[in-house]
């Protein structure tokens, strides 16, 4: 069957929702838009919708071949990937191997010291709140998610780590913080969103070159080619 854009559903920062004509189905279609600092810094990177469309593709394939659930049903083009409906639950989770961002302000703490075993943080996904990081009681209190699903979504993102931090060691890249976000389709939690290097931290091992969106945060310069590399090491052309 042909899968075509329906109605817009949702305009996001990097991402717009659009329905197709499968109600259990919706396409996420990629900006090459940038935001930083809960939007106050804006821009655009050439490619960014492609890049992060064919990484998170590749990325949801291998999570789904260790077992992991996601709302991935396949990439229909450039920008475009055919994804299960969620009920998305209003938390972001952030897994850290490695000091840096919003770790190190928050404790005072030097960025690139190894975490181990690894931080899992939850944070309250609100963008007029900057995405406040919370704890299971008040995720519990104010019934964001049941116990039931917050055991799930530990587990996957444990599950995730470890595979994510394998699959990028293989290609010469530390991974070292990520964010992720489930939903619930049908009963069940799958990941959502995408994993790319919108919401990854990548450092290149031995050179400790920032292949991410640090590079747009941060002024650093050459932030196309931050994000091509980081597709061509996951097409596995290494460099
Ligand atoms: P931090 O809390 O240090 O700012 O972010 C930790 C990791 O999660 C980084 O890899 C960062 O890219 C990702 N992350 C956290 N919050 C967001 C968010 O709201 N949007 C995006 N794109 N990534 C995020």
């Amino acid at each position: 069957m042909v899968t075509t854009r329906g109605e817009q559903l949702y305009e996001g920062k990097a991402k717009i929702l659009y329905a197709t004509e499968n109600p259990d189905q919706v396409i996420q279609y990629f900006k090459d838009d940038a935001t930083a600092f809960n939007a106050q810094k804006r821009g655009t990177i050439v490619d960014k919708g492609v890049c992060n469309n064919r990484i998170a593709s590749r990325l949801f394939e291998l999570l789904e071949r260790e077992g992991v659930p996601t709302h991935f049903v396949k990439q229909l083009s450039d920008r475009e990937m055919l994804v299960k409906r969620l009920e998305i639950i209003p938390l972001e989770v952030t897994m850290r191997n490695i000091t840096a961002g919003g770790m190190s302000r928050m404790l005072g703490i030097e960025e690139g010291l190894p975490l181990n075993p690894p931080v899992f943080e939850w944070h309250y996904k609100s963008d007029p709140l900057a995405d406040p990081l919370i704890n299971d009681d008040h995720i519990l209190a104010l019934k964001l998610a049941t116990p039931q699903e917050l055991e799930t979504i530990r587990r996957l993102s444990a599950q995730v780590n470890d595979a994510l931090k394998r699959y990028f060691a293989a290609r010469g890249i530390d991974l070292v913080d990520f964010k992720l976000e489930f939903g619930r389709h049908k009963g069940a939690i799958l990941l959502g969103d995408e994993i790319s290097p919108d919401t990854c931290r990548f450092w290149e091992q031995g050179t400790k070159r920032k292949l991410d969106k640090d590079r747009f945060r941060r002024d650093l310069g050459d932030v196309e080619a931050a994000y091509q590399e980081i597709l061509k090491r996951v097409l596995g052309e290494t460099a």
